[in-house]
């Protein structure tokens, strides 16, 4: 199957009562790794790409192209979205011009005029491509590739006059953080949550920072109307913590461990366990 939007697999998992993972690419071992969790789990599966990410790939087009050779050579057969994350105006335009299926405007640095405007612009352009498109009210704490957010709560006022211009998903800040969580994080905003929900009727929510919220207040998010969770530096920590195990167990210094495919097996191995145990979290194992 090749790429599709994120509107049905979201729309189900909506309905359904489970969120779809975010899982973000850096390389090929990671793409290989994500798409193989999400066959092994028969689940829907989002792949994310920053504008750093693809940029570190060479380019938008590279991205496309390998990915769409994988889900033909390894044959997947779950749904799965090529998303933009975090993108910009002209970013998110690249990307639909390169053969993404679905793109993040991230206009929440704006003032909420500018980005109903151009998130309004990128809809359309969107639309009529069949593409899906998450925008974002509210900067999320942490850093959003290498944009430094304060980590506001969403106005839910805001939130539905970006939900009303037609995006598929909405990226709300509800205390929720990019990157590791402080000792002293608050938890999520379920008040906030749920103001958001009632206001917005029907529309998928999408939880950044995924990586590291308790599993109780997941659950309970979920049942709040998110229906899609990224997922980023949990990966990039087990996929560091077994390529130094390796390393410092000396294994490259043994006969042909110096083998590059033999360095990053440990950390891919890791990807895909942390993939699959979100997705049973997440409650979209077995929903392809
Ligand atoms: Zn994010």
């Amino acid at each position: 199957m090749g790429l599709v939007s994120a509107k049905d697999m979201l729309e189900t998992a909506r309905k359904e009562g489970y969120a779809v993972g975010q899982f973000n690419i850096n390389n090929l071992e990671w793409t290989k790794a994500i798409l193989t969790a999400a066959q092994e789990a028969n689940s829907p599966v989002i792949l994310g790409v920053s504008e750093g990410a693809a940029r570190y790939m060479t380019g938008f087009d590279t991205v496309v192209g390998m990915v769409e050779g994988m889900l033909k050579n390894l044959d997947i057969t779950v749904p799965v979205a090529l998303h933009l994350d975090h993108g910009s105006f002209e970013g998110a335009k690249a990307c639909i011009e390169a053969g993404f299926s679905s793109v993040m405007f991230d206009g929440s640095h704006y003032p909420i005029d500018e980005n109903i405007e151009k998130t309004k612009e990128i809809v359309k352009y969107a639309n009529e491509r069949g593409i899906s498109v998450e925008a974002e009210v509210g900067a999320i704490g942490g850093e959003e590739d290498g944009v430094v957010g304060t980590g506001e709560v969403a106005d839910p006022q805001e939130c539905k006059q970006i939900a009303d211009l037609g995006v598929t998903m909405l990226a709300a800040g509800i205390g929720n953080i990019h990157g590791k969580y402080p000792d002293n994080w608050q938890g999520l905003s379920f008040d906030v949550l749920k103001e958001i929900q009632d206001i917005t009727g029907q529309m998928p929510l999408v939880l950044h920072g995924g990586s590291g919220i308790p599993t109780d207040m997941i659950k309970e998010a979920i049942s709040l109307g998110v229906s899609k969770i990224n997922v980023n530096t949990e990966l990039q920590l087990v996929f560091a913590e077994a390529t130094r195990k390796y390393i410092e167990e000396g294994k490259d210094k043994v006969g042909k461990g110096f083998d590059p495919r033999k360095i990053l097996k440990p950390g891919y191995e890791r990807i895909i366990a942390g993939v699959k145990e979100k997705m049973d979290i997440f409650g979209s194992t077995n929903k392809a």
